[in-house]
């Protein structure tokens, strides 16, 4: 059966392959032992989580039974498996008797009924341990109370340039293991366009498709799949005729990346002469050589929280120094801002680790970023010296993630002299100008950047951030995706704002956030005086491209016009008239 899903476009591009489809790790549990007199809440615990994904089962009939009959008959075939005691109810059987944990009584059950299924000749039947294996993913998620890891293992001969990523939910851990793989294409059924999943998904240039809802219900491993990264749309089982269509297209995408890759060498300068300095997003020290190939004239953000994650450890200062001084020494000169860790929320670093046992109901306003550096200042100073150790060997430039508080700034710039002197006292070398920078990714800071720009010496502005913040959504929930929007008033407000603030006080100021990357926006932001946009590699030269074709001096006073606008539509109206003049 062709058919088509419609999901977020985070990563553009098209592919064509075979679905691998990922299981979570959460299906490799732990094995528990429960008390006795534990255990008939144990059993409570289990019936609860059938019930919820019989009711999501209920909810998802209802949703697509409009769309079709047979993901309807899908769905029921779910529930008949949730609903069948060999999974409903020995289960429980086995809580009472081994006085084990819910998870590990499923997936044992569910080891044995996968087996009897791949043991029947009919390959219908065969085809059903998948659906049980999902059943219980679902359950397992339930149980869980949130997604856990996916593991990576692909088929023995499988290459992995064809096998297109079908998921419930990756990570960015997840995401980031596969910058060691070459898969075609990924989608996952949850996910916001600017997750740190979708962010990663974009530095891999592999074209990706978010917020799909049930692709990994709907698809079986090995279905031919297109992924249309840029329109958002996922084609299962095309028909001939479809599948030439989107070779055809395919090609042409490529070959309008070959065009775009000779301005690699170009001068990032507009027509009426302004020099624009563009720079790369990171994750990797091995991020560089793809950096250095965009054409980046520097690293405007060094994510390093990325090295903290996918170990059971910390990493020490050492080997935080190696990979600073390796980013530091592969730019050649060029700047490389290195952002202190913004580890909390969606980038959980082993919470037993570093939070004890406290428990965020709501980890993007937790503890996250610097607040969580200042609340652990060894593990702070440790990537400190590391950092400043690191200065020595080019020019670094010190950020510092989700600041809102005048005191924060202080305590930072505190810590920052300790490990200074600390360094002093042992007579390391380190570049003693080393300027640092604040990230203006809170409202707060947005609004009150005068506190900013008398402490620091530049600006970077997470847009990210900023519009989760100003517009209460969750960057990484596909729920309210939609109501992401980087042209709100609001936005645009607070971004004008901050620009022209730091414009008085002589303050450099960058855009880090994914609006940098977009070039349906790069004249709104010369418009309002941005000269410096990191973003991640892959996006540099089309923004360059803008920028040659733009004339700063005619756009500033048409975008002071359009800041002039409350209505979204007219904000629109007046980009698209923005985008195809000059
Ligand atoms: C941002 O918030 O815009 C940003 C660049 O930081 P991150 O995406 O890592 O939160
Ligand atoms: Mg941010």
């Amino acid at each position: 059966m062709s058919f088509t899903l419609h999901g977020l476009a985070v990563s553009g591009g098209i592919a064509i392959g075979q679905a691998h489809l990922m299981s979570h790790a959460t299906l490799e549990v732990s094995h528990l032992f429960i008390s006795p007199r534990l255990v008939d809440k144990e059993v409570a615990r289990f019936e609860a989580a059938l019930l919820r994904v019989r009711e999501e089962f209920a909810t998802l009939k209802g949703r697509l039974q409009h769309t079709s009959a047979e993901f309807g008959a899908f769905i029921d075939l779910h529930s008949m498996i949730l609903s069948d005691p060999e999974l409903a109810e020995v289960p429980k059987q086995l809580i009472r008797e081994r006085r084990c944990n819910a998870e590990w009584a499923l997936v044992q059950q569910m080891e044995i009924l996968v087996a009897q299924f791949e043991s029947f000749d009919d390959p219908y039947l065969r085809e059903r341990s998948y659906d049980v294996r999902q059943v219980v993913e679902r359950v397992i998620k339930e149980l869980v109370g949130q997604p856990g890891r996916v593991s990576l293992r692909t088929g023995k001969g499988i290459r992995e340039e064809n096998l297109i990523v079908v998921a419930h939910d990756l990570s960015p851990a997840d995401v980031i293991a596969y910058k060691e793989h070459h898969f075609a294409a990924f989608v996952t059924d949850v996910g916001g366009s600017t997750s740190h999943t979708a962010i990663l998904a974009r530095s891999l240039r592999i074209p990706a498709v978010l917020g799909l809802h049930n692709a990994r219900q709907l698809i079986h491993d090995n279905e031919v799949l297109i992924v249309d990264g840029t329109r958002g749309v996922l084609i299962v089982n095309p028909d001939p005729r479809i599948l030439e269509e989107y070779r055809l297209r395919k090609s042409q995408i490529e070959l309008e990346r070959i065009k775009l890759r000779r301005l690699k060498t170009a001068k990032s300068v507009t027509l009426d002469g302004v020099d624009i300095d563009l720079q790369a997003n990171i994750e990797l020290p091995g991020d560089v050589a793809a950096a250095l190939d965009g054409g980046a004239e520097g690293i405007g953000l060094f994510r390093t929280e990325f090295i903290f994650l996918n170990r059971g450890d910390m990493p020490t200062e050492d080997e935080q120094f190696e990979a600073y001084r390796t980013v530091v020494k592969g730019m050649g000169g060029r700047p490389v801002t290195i952002r202190t860790f913004d580890l909390g929320s969606d980038k959980d670093l082993h919470p037993e680790k570093v939070q004890g046992e406290r428990l965020q109901s709501n980890p993007a306003l937790g503890l996250r970023a610097i607040r969580l550096s200042l609340a652990e200042p060894k593990m702070f100073q440790t990537q400190l010296r590391a950092i400043l150790r690191a200065s020595k060997y080019g020019k670094i430039k010190l950020l510092i993630p989700m600041l809102s508080q005048a005191h924060e700034i202080d305590q930072t710039l505190a810590a920052v002299e300790r490990a200074k002197s600390s360094l002093r006292g042992e007579r390391i070398p380190f570049d003693e100008t080393i300027q640092v920078g604040a990230m203006i990714e809170i409202p707060a800071a947005a609004l009150a950047v005068g506190l900013f720009l008398r402490r620091m010496h530049f600006l970077s502005i997470g847009t990210n951030d900023l519009i989760q913040y100003t517009l209460a959504i969750d960057r990484s929930d596909e729920e309210v995706a939609p109501l992401y929007d980087p042209l709100h008033p609001a936005v645009l407000m607070l971004l004008a704002h901050t620009m022209a603030s730091a414009e008085k006080m002589y303050i450099p100021v960058s855009i880090c956030g994914e609006l940098a990357g977009d070039p349906t926006l790069t004249r709104l932001l010369l418009g309002m005086g941005l000269r410096q946009f990191s973003m991640h590699p892959a996006q540099i030269l089309s923004v360059k491209q803008k920028i040659m074709q733009s004339n700063c001096a005619e756009l500033a006073p048409i975008v002071r016009r359009l800041l002039r606008h409350e209505e979204p539509a007219k904000i629109r109206e007046q980009l698209e008239k923005l985008n195809s003049c000059v």
